[in-house]
């Protein structure tokens, strides 16, 4: 069997670039992934459990499950964040509304081009 020299697609010069630019974003895929599970274990705190005592009732509480603030009486204890809370709800409709339309025309499109080949 003959392989007849230089037939590649891409060129000898490209290659190293095309790697280059798969290289650069599996390593800011990773770097991403590598964020979130940062941040998933920085919020589950592991075992860091900041509890306070409300002077007017004498309640013990986590002010991370409370929103930062005693759930009888809504006494916010000093020096405590309670900004770090999770990220609100996340409203899926429109990104599922997209991915159905984005996936329906690209449907439409394969079924009309097998359509004309055949
Ligand atoms: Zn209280």
């Amino acid at each position: 069997m003959v392989v007849a020299e230089g037939t590649d697609l891409v060129s000898a010069e490209l290659k190293p670039a095309i790697l280059a630019d798969v290289r650069a974003w599996v390593v800011s895929q990773v770097e991403q992934l590598r964020e979130v599970a940062q941040a998933v274990s920085a919020r589950l705190g592991h075992g860091q459990e900041i509890r306070s005592t409300c002077p007017v009732d004498d309640w013990t509480f986590t002010p991370r499950y409370t929103d930062g603030v005693c759930p009888l009486c809504g006494y916010q204890p000093p020096g405590v964040d309670a900004g770090n809370g999770w990220p609100g709800p996340i409203d899926w409709f429109w990104p599922i509304l997209g991915t159905l339309v984005v996936a329906s025309l690209a449907m439409a499109v394969l079924v009309i081009v097998a359509y004309n080949r055949l």
